[in-house]
C-alpha cells in the first residue's frame, strides 16, 4: 500500500510502498482512507518536537475513512461503514476515559506519533476511536471533524465557555482552524474580531462571517482590538499561534479568558505575569476533542453552519503540502487524497 513513512526527524517526506496491514487483533477494525487532513502538528512532528514520536512512523491523525475490514469483538461497526476517527486511540479503562475526557487520556495512542496514521491507502485502528460519518458529508468535512471542528467546540463550548453575544478574538484566523473557529464561533452567536498577516485573505474572512477584521504583519494587534472594542477589549481569545499570547493578553478584557489551542514555534516566549493578575484573567489549553464532540462536529457540519475551507492534493504531494503550511501562504485547511 502507498503510504507516507517518517523515518528520522527533519528529513523530507515521500509515498513509497509498504507492506499492506494484516491480522486484525480483537477489537480492531482496516479503514479505506478516504481523506486525510494536514494539521500543524505533523510539521512539528517531522521537526521532533515530539520526541517520544515512534520513527518510523506513518503520518496523519485527521480521519475520514471506510471499514473494510473487522476483528473479533468489534461491536457497533460492520464492513462498508464510513466513519471519522479521534485523533488517538483511548484507552478506554481509565479514570480519564471513563469520565469521557478521553481527550486527556494517558495511555491514548496518537495516530502519526505512536502508532501510525493516516498519510495512507489503509489505517489500522480500535473501534473505540470510532464515531459513524453520514453518507451525505463530503470527506473533507468528515476528516476534519476530530482534528479541527471537534476540537473548536471543546476549545470554545466546553473549555471557554463560549456565551451568546460574547465577543472573540481569533489569531491565526486563515489557518485551518482560524477558518473554522470564525464559523463556529458566529454559530454559537459571537461577535468575531479575527487576526491574519494576509492582506489577500481580509475579504475571505468576513465572507466567513467575521465582523472585523485586523491584517497585522508585525503580530502587533491589541491596540487595533482596543478600538474596535471601545478600549475595553474582548471576552475571550482563541489563540492559534502562541508567539501572540502577550498580545492576546493585552487584547483580552478585565476576567476575559485565552483558550490557547496553537503553537506554532514551540520554543519559551516572555510573558508578563501581572497582566494574569491585575486584568484576572485566565489561560487555559485545550487539546483535541471527545468522541461526544467529534459526534457535536459531524452534526455541525450537517447542518451547513460550518462549511469545509479546504484544498486537497493527492497524497503524492505531501512535501508541497507541507512547505504551503510551513511558508503560511494558504487559506484554510490542506487535505492529502490517497
Ligand atoms: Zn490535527
Ligand atoms: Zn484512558
Amino acid at each position: 500500500m502507498k503510504a507516507v513513512v517518517l523515518r528520522k526527524f527533519k528529513t523530507p517526506l515521500r509515498v513509497e510502498e509498504v507492506e499492506e496491514i494484516k491480522d486484525l487483533q480483537r477489537g480492531e477494525v482496516l479503514l479505506r482512507i478516504e481523506m486525510t487532513g494536514v494539521c500543524y502538528r505533523d510539521i512539528l512532528t517531522v521537526d521532533g518536537y515530539f520526541p517520544k514520536t515512534r520513527l518510523p512512523v506513518i503520518l496523519g491523525h485527521e480521519i475520514c475513512g471506510r471499514i473494510i475490514d473487522v476483528g473479533e469483538d468489534v461491536p457497533r461497526f460492520k464492513r462498508g461503514d464510513r466513519v471519522a476517527s479521534l485523533t488517538y486511540i483511548p484507552c478506554g479503562e481509565c479514570d480519564e476515559c471513563r469520565r469521557n475526557e478521553e481527550n486527556i487520556c494517558r495511555k491514548r495512542l496518537w495516530f502519526g506519533e505512536d502508532i501510525d496514521g493516516s498519510y495512507s491507502e489503509y489505517l489500522k485502528t480500535s473501534y473505540r476511536s470510532l464515531v459513524k460519518a453520514p453518507e451525505d458529508l463530503s470527506p473533507e468535512a468528515v476528516a476534519i471533524s476530530a482534528c479541527v471542528t471537534g476540537m473548536l467546540i471543546h476549545a470554545l463550548k466546553t473549555r471557554g465557555k463560549l456565551m451568546h453575544t460574547e465577543k472573540i478574538l481569533i489569531t491565526g484566523a486563515s489557518g485551518g482552524v482560524g477558518v473554522h473557529a470564525i464559523q463556529i464561533a458566529k454559530s454559537y452567536g459571537a461577535k468575531v474580531i479575527s487576526v491574519t498577516g494576509r492582506e489577500e485573505h481580509a475579504d475571505k474572512l468576513y465572507k466567513l462571517g467575521a465582523d472585523h477584521v485586523i491584517v497585522s504583519k508585525d503580530g502587533a494587534f491589541s491596540d487595533k482590538v482596543k478600538s474596535i472594542t471601545d478600549g475595553v477589549g474582548v471576552d475571550i481569545v482563541l489563540d492559534c499561534v502562541g508567539l501572540t499570547l502577550t498580545e492576546s493578553l493585552k487584547s483580552v478584557k478585565w476576567g476575559g479568558r485565552i483558550i490557547q489551542v496553537g503553537n506554532i514555534k514551540p520554543e519559551p516566549i516572555s510573558l508578563m505575569i501581572g497582566y494574569f493578575i491585575l486584568k484576572e484573567v485566565s489561560l487555559s489549553g485545550s487539546l483535541s476533542c471527545t468522541k461526544r464532540e467529534l459526534s457535536e462536529a459531524l452534526e455541525l457540519h450537517k447542518s451547513g453552519k460550518v462549511k469545509p475551507i479546504t484544498t486537497v492534493l493527492p497524497l503524492e504531494q505531501v512535501e508541497e503540502a507541507h512547505r504551503m503550511i510551513r511558508e503560511r501562504r494558504h487559506f484554510g485547511r490542506i487535505m492529502l487524497k490517497p
